[in-house]
């Protein structure tokens, strides 16, 4: 009886083909593109948004309330290194649980290689977030060059320029750089301006973790601005930050290098996330001309005694000026696969815990010992609350986590992980009045996604995607903390992904609709 009830009452569905599959009703909606919240219903069929305003409530077949509630784009990050994660977690749930629609991969100069064999193995997993990637400059020129510091020869580059084409063909959205890390740091900026003008001729974009973002921090933003100018592609300078004590305030004067090169028609943007310290491999202690080879070689030269005097001279400068910011205690250890016990103490724990009294040698000392063992990755306090907050006023910044797609429970990452846009939204839009809503949201939806020529995403309007996030403003805030990181960002009630809930009510549906997208260049 119960069962021939339940049919009845699905009957006039079956019947008549509901206009939209879903109905998001009364919400504000904050349609990604800066403009001013409205009341308004999105209607949703199939895959994409086919209607908005206000939409007759017999027509859906599924109806969402969402008065009081902010509707707004699925968020689009730029920069996460996720190539791991996603397929330990596919729903990405740090990143949907923070309205993460799309995450894209390849950063930093690194990225797997065929882009197509990669974004094959994304697809067949089924991913709960869109997936997209960079093709990394640095994994580009290591499989030609190896690990050595020297120019390319004229035949190495066209094998370069041969790989990054194939790699736009393939569907990457550009080129990546680390000039700060092995191999990018012993590439010169003409050789960069080579494989940028290959993307750049398929549409694609740079972003730039650049060469250095401590004292000589002008220069790198040149060399970005360079780039962009001389290979004929936008670029961007991503996770923007001054680090080092000393150069403090200095956002000022980068963010200025931006604008002038704007004026002349260079098209510069920012990506940033929003903490006062940054995560990388403790490598980003290690003089880079002793990096040259890899570990094998590095342990060579710490075991000559005359070049581990100069790795340990340089190892102090970086604690006092560079990512220490003037104290081991600033440098806490995230992930350390020689010993996982590590992860969450400080480099002045580990040199305490080893029976030495904390200073910087000693704190050096440590470090070479735990670079000796493989390195580890690790959190850096070197960052001024003034500069995130310029940075991300700056009206050509968009967020991006720089995070990864997390382990839950597993090691000590980066808070940005979970909370980049929880924490944008709650900390820097509700508490600080940083930027307005309207403006935080575009800088997580519509800018990104201009930027990636995903012309198809990032504002609500009919027509487009119907990646779609239901969040309470009142309520959206990161949870994830330094030294307690696995917490899931809160606020979120319902994340839509190709017009499937994947977050709906709160509870995770099991569901994951997440596609690759591809670049501009895909044949
Ligand atoms: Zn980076």
């Amino acid at each position: 009886m119960r069962i021939l009830l339940s049919v009845l009452l699905l009957v006039p569905l079956w019947g008549q083909v509901t206009k939209y599959d879903l109905v998001i009703a009364g919400g504000k909606i904050v349609d990604g593109a800066g403009g001013s919240w409205y009341v308004g219903d999105v209607g949703i069929k199939g895959d994409s948004i086919v209607a908005m305003g206000k939409l007759d409530p017999t027509e859906g077949a599924r109806r969402l309330d969402a008065k009081g509630l902010v509707v707004a784009p699925g968020f689009i990050d730029v920069h996460t290194h996720s190539r791991r994660g996603i397929f330990d977690d596919p729903y990405a749930l740090n990143y949907i649980r923070q309205g993460v629609a799309t995450i894209m991969e390849g950063p930093d100069g690194s990225s797997p290689l065929p882009v197509k064999n990669f974004l094959d193995k994304v697809a067949a997993t089924k991913t709960a977030p869109n997936f997209g990637m960079f093709a990394g400059q640095g994994s580009i020129r290591e499989q030609v060059l190896g690990l050595v510091n020297r120019a390319a020869t004229a035949g190495e580059l066209d094998k370069m320029r041969e790989i990054t084409r194939q790699a736009m063909r393939d569907g990457a959205f550009g080129l990546s750089t680390g000039l700060f890390y092995v191999p990018g740091n012993y590439t010169p900026t003409e050789e960069v301006v080579e494989l940028a003008k290959v993307a750049g001729a398929l549409g694609g974009m740079h972003t730039s973790h650049m060469r250095e973002e401590a004292a000589r921090i002008m220069d790198s933003v040149r060399e970005t601005i360079r780039i962009g100018e001389e290979g004929g592609l936008p670029t961007q300078v991503t996770h923007h930050k001054v680090i080092g004590r000393a150069n403090w305030g200095r956002s000022k004067e980068t963010l200025q290098l931006i604008d002038e090169a704007r004026a002349r028609g260079v098209d510069v943007t920012v990506d940033a996330y929003p903490y006062t310290a940054s995560s990388t491999g403790t490598g980003a202690l290690i003089p880079q001309w002793a990096q040259e080879g890899g570990q094998k070689a590095l342990v060579e030269r710490l075991n000559a005694p005359q070049q581990l005097v100069r790795v340990k001279a340089s190892i102090v400068e970086s604690l006092k000026h560079d990512r220490g910011a003037g104290d081991p205690a600033n440098v806490v250890m995230a992930r350390c696969g020689f010993d996982p016990k590590l992860a969450g103490k400080s480099l002045a724990d580990i040199t305490r815990e080893r029976g030495r009294e904390v200073n910087f040698e000693n704190a050096a000392e440590t470090l070479i010992e735990i670079q000796r063992a493989g390195g580890c990755s690790a959190v850096y306090h070197a960052i001024s609350e003034e500069d995130v907050e310029r940075i991300l006023r700056y009206p050509f910044t968009m967020v991006a986590s720089d995070g990864e797609v997390t382990r839950f429970g597993v090691d000590s990452p980066h808070p940005r992980s979970y909370g980049t846009f929880a924490r944008v939204l709650g900390r820097y839009v509700r508490e600080r009045k940083t930027l307005t809503l309207e403006d935080a949201v575009r800088r997580m939806s519509s800018l990104p996604a201009a930027r990636l020529k995903l012309l198809d995403r990032g504002i609500l309007r009919p027509g487009m995607k119907a990646d779609v996030v239901v969040f309470d403003p009142n309520a959206v805030a990161d949870k994830s903390e330094f030294g307690k990181p696995h917490q899931y960002a809160v606020g979120f009630r319902d994340v839509i992904v190709n017009g499937i809930p994947v977050i709906l009510n709160g509870e995770l549906t099991q569901q994951r609709p997440g596609r690759v997208l591809f670049g501009p260049g895909k044949q």
